[in-house]
């Protein structure tokens, strides 16, 4: 099995480090370059048959006026319906208006869609991410919604599992 799987999100939320965990190495993806590929591949992760292909989205951004953000927004709207899976990364406790932005592009995928609830690890009581979890999934019909602690490691297996079901 092979597939790619494209890690979206607004700036912050965690995207990096989630992917830097699941390829267990450090990637630097820092760039002061502007971002010229549609999309730009980050890590393939080879386990048994399993070949993944993890996309990284140029960031969205909500004010357009800029030419090279108009083009980022543009590149990850089409990379969106270029990949089996996407993983929509939101951070528990903030949601901004690029948030929304990332939401209402979700639209243009054509393949499955994870909710990936971040930074979990920050919070006492896990029960307190359910609010967010009901009115995003009013928002949107998530495939599936997993919280993770990217930095600390919750639940990055069960990601992973699920990923590999989608794929
Ligand atoms: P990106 O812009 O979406 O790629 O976000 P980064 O991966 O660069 O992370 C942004 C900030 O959030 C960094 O300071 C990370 O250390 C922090 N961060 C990422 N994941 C977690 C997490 O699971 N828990 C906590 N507490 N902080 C996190
Ligand atoms: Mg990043």
């Amino acid at each position: 099995r092979c597939g790619f799987v494209a890690i979206v999100g607004r700036p912050n939320v965690g995207k990096s480090t989630l992917l830097n965990h699941i390829l267990g190495q450090k990637i630097s993806i820092t760039s002061r370059k502007p971002q010229t590929t549609r999309h730009q591949v980050l890590g393939i992760k080879t386990e048994g048959n399993n070949q993944f292909i993890y996309v990284d989205t140029p960031g969205l951004h909500v004010k357009e006026e800029k030419a090279l953000n108009r083009y980022m927004n543009r590149a990850a709207s089409s990379a969106m319906k270029d990949v089996d899976l996407v993983l929509f990364v939101v951070d528990r406790d903030r949601w901004t208006d690029d948030d929304e932005l990332v939401l209402r592009n979700l639209k243009n995928a054509r393949c499955p869609i994870v909710l990936v609830i971040n930074k979990v690890d920050r919070l006492d009581d896990k029960g307190q991410i359910l609010p967010l979890i009901e009115a995003l999934q009013t928002r949107h019909n998530f495939d599936d919604v997993v919280p993770v602690s990217a930095l600390r490691g919750h639940n990055r297996e069960e990601l992973e599992g699920v990923i590999a079901r989608f794929l």
